[in-house]
């Protein structure tokens, strides 16, 4: 019964792509049949990937204050989360923050705006900062991320050193207008093309739990498909309290890990990342999770907090992975960590006047 999904793996790697109808298969796949999908898709993640993790570590440039109107983001306009707030970040500090992210593992920053997109002013602040970190960390990734791009400024950040360009399509196109009314699915996929046009790699996911149907989440990944996307972030709603998506909730852990073994089937040899929401969402399922997707970021998010960074770390290692383009040594010869192995001693329950843990 679970044979087929093996079959699937079969198939892609004799090179017959998966169809949608193959895709909605793998959402739909039984608990039973969970452990299946995984092994199926971990197939294709070994293939192409090994046994290494991306780390990604996010700067956020520019918080909160966007007039735009995503439903799903902490950042809209009018959102009443209470998240941080400022202006750009002076070139120093943003250079001193990616500083910190490649300290702790990553290799690859994405810089991130909130706002529709950038003006020209902003494209050069942000070359400057770029070409300031590249000139201390020359073998730096940098991902840039600030809205929709016109004329000419895809260029500018490809020559100022800047390596991929990240826009999501977030949703399907048949979607897309339930999520946000102050621009179009259409000005998403311009601004994807754009990036590829100037030689930019191209960085495209969705987020998951926006209230789509199954059909609408193949459609989003055949969709990312086409376009060329090199890496797909795969985001899980977190619903901030003060946003228009406030208490939704309909993901569960295994319904995460389906969806990155779908994304993973339809685009088998692509960086498929498991992005926001991975803590909240994936929860006990997120070493499964490693898998399936082969790339992850440290530490926090743009205006949520996640996980310790250690415990990041200590995740892929404890899955027998490492991390990509880190040096082996850095936590001894057999991956464990350096960290002391004490155990906390018990001071609730029997015998104390303190409440049990249960
Ligand atoms: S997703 Fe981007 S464009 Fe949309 S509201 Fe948030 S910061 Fe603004």
């Amino acid at each position: 019964m679970t044979r087929r999904f093996d079959d699937l793996t079969d198939a892609v790697l004799a090179g017959t792509p998966v169809g949608p109808d193959e895709a909605i298969d793998v959402l739909r796949a039984t608990d039973e049949e969970l452990l299946a999908v995984v092994t199926a898709a971990a197939r294709l993640r070994r293939k192409h990937f090994g046994n290494t993790v991306k780390v990604n570590y996010l700067v956020n440039l520019k918080s909160g204050l966007c007039p735009e109107d995503c439903h799903y983001c902490s950042q809209r306009l009018g959102s009443r989360a209470d998240i941080l707030k400022y202006s750009w970040l002076g070139p120093a500090e943003a250079v001193e923050q990616a500083a910190a992210g490649l300290r702790g593992g990553a290799t690859r920053i994405c810089m991130v705006s909130s706002g529709r997109g950038p003006t020209d002013r902003d494209v050069d602040r942000v070359a400057r900062v770029v070409g300031a970190l590249k000139e201390e960390h020359p073998d730096v990734e940098v991902c840039a991320c600030l809205g929709l791009l016109k004329d000419g400024q895809a260029e500018r950040l490809r020559d100022a050193g800047v390596d991929a360009y990240n826009h999501n399509l977030n949703t399907a196109e048949s979607h897309h207008d339930h999520i946000v009314t102050s621009h179009t699915y259409a000005d998403r996929v311009d601004t994807v093309t754009r990036a590829v046009d100037a030689g930019l790699s191209p960085c495209s996911g969705l987020i998951a739990g926006l209230g789509e149907s199954d059909e609408q989440l193949v459609e989003a990944l055949f969709a990312l498909r086409e376009l060329g996307a090199d890496s797909i972030p795969v985001n899980f709603l977190m619903p901030f309290d003060g946003t228009p998506l406030e208490g939704t909730w309909e993901l569960t852990p295994g319904r995460c890990l389906r969806i990155l073994a779908m994304a993973r089937m339809v685009c088998p040899d692509k960086e498929i990342r498991i992005a926001g929401g991975r803590e909240m969402h994936l929860r006990s399922l997120q070493g499964l999770a490693l898998h399936v997707a082969n790339s992850i970021f440290l530490g926090d998010y743009l205006t949520s907090e996640g996980q310790a960074a250690e415990a990041d770390l200590e995740l892929i290692r404890d899955n027998g992975f490492v991390v990509l383009g880190a040096d082996a040594s850095a936590h001894g010869p057999d991956g464990r960590s350096p960290a002391g192995h004490d155990p906390a001693k018990r001071r609730r329950g029997a015998g104390t006047d303190l409440p049990a843990n249960a």
